[in-house]
């Protein structure tokens, strides 16, 4: 993929989102997969991703925060 506003090659990079609910929540997206311009920092983000992300909002009537995911390498 290159960048459509300096033609630069884009690098795949996993990136955390922020995306705001219509009820006012904010859910947080770890390791979105995003293209990012190596020239001018520009991110696009892929349909197949936006659909999923999109999807899986739809089928978040009953969202459970998961809080047992600890990484305690002592
Ligand atoms: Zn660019």
């Amino acid at each position: 993929m290159k960048c459509p506003y300096c033609k630069a090659p884009m690098v795949e990079e996993a990136i955390a989102f922020i995306v705001q609910l219509e009820d006012g929540q904010e859910l947080r997206l770890e390791d979105v997969p995003t293209w990012v311009c190596e020239s001018c920092d520009h991110t696009e983000v892929e349909q197949d991703v936006i659909d999923a992300v999109e999807d899986m909002l739809e089928h978040m009537d009953t969202v459970t925060e998961e809080n047992d995911d600890q990484d305690d390498s002592a």
